[in-house]
């Protein structure tokens, strides 16, 4: 028997993206680890996003594969009852992440996409965010010989 009325679990639904998710934890232990400084759940920029590096006019998005539709993933499952209601439901999901991309694109953003099953111990760091922390690592690098040098 189902404890929870339609309502009451939708609502349950709604409230997951805006806690503190381990993937989203572990993204923001890996940037400060690294000398990263970021500001959390920025509520002017578009979608709210999880993590905003203002320094470097990014922002780093932890998406749940199966909420967010992740394509070709494997736990981006179909409910198999009221398959309708989810359809409808992951579909404006993915409609409000497109647009909340190119709302942040248009504004000069550059957004990293970090999926939940990119998180794993096997996979983690995903490419885009080791490539964003290894280029930015060298380019601070840099700056600091250069400053001991003058
Ligand atoms: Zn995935």
């Amino acid at each position: 028997m189902d404890i929870f009325s339609k309502e009451k679990r939708s609502w349950n639904m709604s409230r997951i993206r805006s806690t503190d998710t381990k993937p989203e934890v572990l993204v923001r232990s890996f940037l400060h680890k690294n000398g990263f400084r970021f500001r959390l759940h920025v509520k002017k920029l578009p979608g709210h996003p999880d993590i905003v590096l203002p320094k470097y006019k990014t922002v780093v998005e932890v998406r749940g594969c199966f909420w967010h539709r992740h394509p070709k993933c494997k736990l981006t499952t179909m409910p198999s009852s009221n398959t309708e209601f989810w359809k409808t439901k992951f579909q404006r999901n993915v409609e409000r992440d497109k647009k909340h991309t190119k709302d942040l694109k248009k504004l000069g953003w550059h957004l990293i996409i970090v999926w939940e099953c990119e998180t794993t111990k096997k996979k983690f760091p995903p490419k885009e965010l080791a490539d964003f922390v290894a280029m930015h690592k060298a380019e601070k690098h840099l700056q600091q010989n250069r400053r001991t040098q003058c």
